[in-house]
């Protein structure tokens, strides 16, 4: 018998209304594993290359792994697949909450969705039956509302829901999918997909606990990292600050992403950092199946005039500054209230701040106008102006709304006017809050990922940078011996950064959150081996567990190929490459483009890629058991 999986892909045909269960062999699972990997499998064995992302035949995958569900700590999180609308790329995001192991107790690792409905619809799956319900009555209902309606009408509150709000419904180019009100697939726009299945959302429930090999040793090595993470100085700081601790570091250091990236310094960063956020909008904590840390903010504001609801969470550090200095906003009411608008409505804040922040630029420079904005003053630190471009653009209402929705590379094409010259993506995406001139190793990944850039891709260059780093001190067996300064873009750093994006891509296939284990917290490679193995039975090795990574990514590699991404699509915004403008870091900091590059053609090389062209070559596929992709790189 299987443990740690249940043996059981769902496959969903909305178009037709079938659904059916394959159960794919022991193999499969040793060789995919999971999440992102298992979603590339079926992306690229059934979708044909140039698929629109907005149609029928694009596949929306929700895929768990051989060990969600296991009381482990951090092991809470789930994937969502499918082509990008955003990026036109391979798309991924993963979520934690409880969706995915809730999935695993109702008998499934994976539900395949193609086809599309002609009219709104849920999918309902308890203990192995699977239901295709209508959801008209639910279509343009903000997520906090259509929970509440599911959970009653289905009579059961412990059901488990993933759903998009009307930015999802709009094909917002940048909408989330969300579980528990609070928990986001973000990024890459697979909200949209979702809504262009006419799928609001799917709701599971289930009573059989996933089957451990050991259950013991699970439950022993739980007990070990649990009281570690009650005293750790690492996971303590999660818990009481939360990522909004990061603010300050980055505030006083001058690298502080601000007014769309035209500056690192904000003069207000003080009411941005998580001790003001502690003192005047946190209302609690919460956390994610199984986890002891509990990051995650809560934030309620019940003032007469203004009100935040605490069911959407609190806004993290992305949001922080993407809604706050970024549009060179520094009251913490108004972004908590763009974090719930954005929530309810389910857009990506990272994304949102960025195209708002873009407009507001274009606005000040006269590219855009009163005429553009309904007589609107879209000025960098107009709070009002900001909250009301989140409604316009999710709901695509007037022209700047519903340009804005398709992201900020195609709205700046479509404005023309040199608007292009304000925006910052790579493959399309927009970049996230973190500047690679002080780590230029999140450069690198952003430049890589497959996905558009994105700051998740691998651990960030400080947990290596001396030789009392976390990741130099617990991460020895991965080859992680010498410190490397965040600022280097020399060999080291590309050979640690292959490392770190094919262990982080790991996490990312098994469920692990980031923030559980070594660099970022307190459980080691050690532990997190013994509870996969423990879970599953398989006397498995850091060596497999890194193999399965490089598979996955070597996958996308070979998917984004299809669609026509090239190494040029392999960039940073052209902001990077230049100094720093004001505060301490005024003058520093440019990376250097031919450094840059060199950096890439080496990083090919050790995936063992062309060097030019950044294509697999046959024989690492072969090495990796990809024989039957050999085709598409020929
Ligand atoms: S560390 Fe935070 S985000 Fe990660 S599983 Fe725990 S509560 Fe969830």
């Amino acid at each position: 018998m299987p443990y740690g999986y249940t043996g059981n892909i769902l496959h969903v045909d909305l178009s037709s209304k079938k659904h059916w269960a394959e159960h794919p062999p022991e193999n499969f699972y040793r060789t995919y594993w999971g999440g992102r990997a298992i979603g590339l499998y079926y992306m690229l064995k059934e979708m044909k290359p140039h698929t629109d992302p907005l149609s029928p035949d694009n596949l929306l995958i929700f895929a768990s792994s051989v060990i969600t569900g296991t009381p482990a700590p951090a092991i809470p999180r789930y994937t969502v697949c499918a082509k990008s609308p955003l990026t036109g790329a391979q798309g991924e995001a993963e979520a934690g909450g409880w969706w995915g192991p809730e999935l695993k107790k109702a008998g499934f690792d994976a539900i395949i969705i193609k086809g599309s409905s002609p009219t709104p619809v849920y999918l309902y799956i308890k203990d192995g039956q699977v239901e295709i319900k209508d959801a008209t009555h639910l279509w343009g209902k903000d997520t906090g509302i259509t929970q509440k309606i599911i959970k009653n009408e289905l009579a059961d509150d412990k059901i488990r829901i993933a759903q998009i709000g009307p930015a999802g419904e709009n094909l917002v180019r940048f909408a989330n999918i969300v579980n528990e009100l609070k928990h986001f697939n973000g990024r890459n726009g697979l909200g949209a997909v979702m809504g262009s299945k006419k799928l609001k959302a799917i709701a599971v429930r289930g009573t059989k606990p996933v089957e451990l090999y050991n259950k013991e040793r699970v439950s022993q090595v739980t007990k070990e990292i649990t009281k570690r993470i009650m005293n750790n100085p690492l996971s303590r700081d999660l818990r009481e600050l939360g990522t909004p601790a990061v603010v300050r570091g980055f505030y006083e250091a001058g690298c502080l992403p601000s007014y769309n990236w035209t500056t690192g310094y904000f003069k207000e960063g003080e009411n941005l950092t998580a001790e003001t956020y502690n003192k005047t909008i946190l209302k609690g904590t919460k956390g994610c199946f199984a986890c002891p840390i509990r990051c995650k903010r809560v934030v309620e504001i019940n003032e007469p005039e203004f009100k935040v609801d605490p069911s959407y969470g609190g806004a993290e550090y992305e949001t922080i500054v993407s809604l706050g200095s970024l549009c060179g906003i520094s009251d913490l009411k108004y972004i908590a209230k763009a974090n719930e608008l954005c929530n309810k409505y389910t857009m990506d804040t990272i994304s949102t701040g960025m195209v708002i922040a873009f407009a507001m630029q274009c606005y000040q420079k006269g590219i855009l106008t009163k005429e553009d904005t309904e007589g609107m003053e879209l000025t960098f630190g107009n709070k009002e102006a900001m909250l009301k471009m989140i409604e316009k653009i999710a709901h695509r209402e007037f022209g700047l709304g519903a340009l804005l929705a398709r992201g900020s590379y195609i709205a700046a094409q479509k404005i023309g006017k040199g608007a292009t010259n304000f925006i910052h993506q790579v493959k399309g995406q927009e970049i996230p809050m973190h500047d690679p001139r002080l780590k230029t190793g999140v450069g690198l990944q952003y430049a890589l990922s497959d996905y558009g850039a994105d700051h998740m891709k691998a651990a960030h260059d400080p947990f290596f940078k001396d030789k009392d780093s976390v990741g130099i001190k617990e991460m020895k067996s991965l080859g992680t011996l010498e410190p490397v300064s965040p600022t280097d873009m020399g060999e080291k750093k590309v050979a640690l950064f292959k490392l770190l994006d094919i262990y982080w891509t790991v996490f990312d296939i098994l469920g692990v959150c980031d923030f559980g284990y070594v660099p970022r917290s307190v459980g080691t490679m050690e532990e997190l081996l013994e509870i996969i193995r423990s879970t599953t039975g398989w006397r498995t090795t850091w060596f497999e567990l890194m193999r399965v990574g490089e598979r996955s990514i070597n996958m996308a590699r070979i998917f984004n190929l299809r669609e026509g991404f090239t190494s040029k699509d392999d960039t940073l915004p052209e902001v990077f490459y230049h100094n720093f403008k004001g505060g301490p870091l005024n003058g520093q900091g440019a990376i250097n483009k031919e450094d840059f590059k060199k950096a890439l053609r080496l990083r090919y090389q050790l995936m063992g890629w062309n060097a030019d062209t950044g294509i697999p070559i046959p024989a690492k596929l072969i090495e990796l058991g990809l024989d039957w992709l050999i085709d598409e790189v020929k």
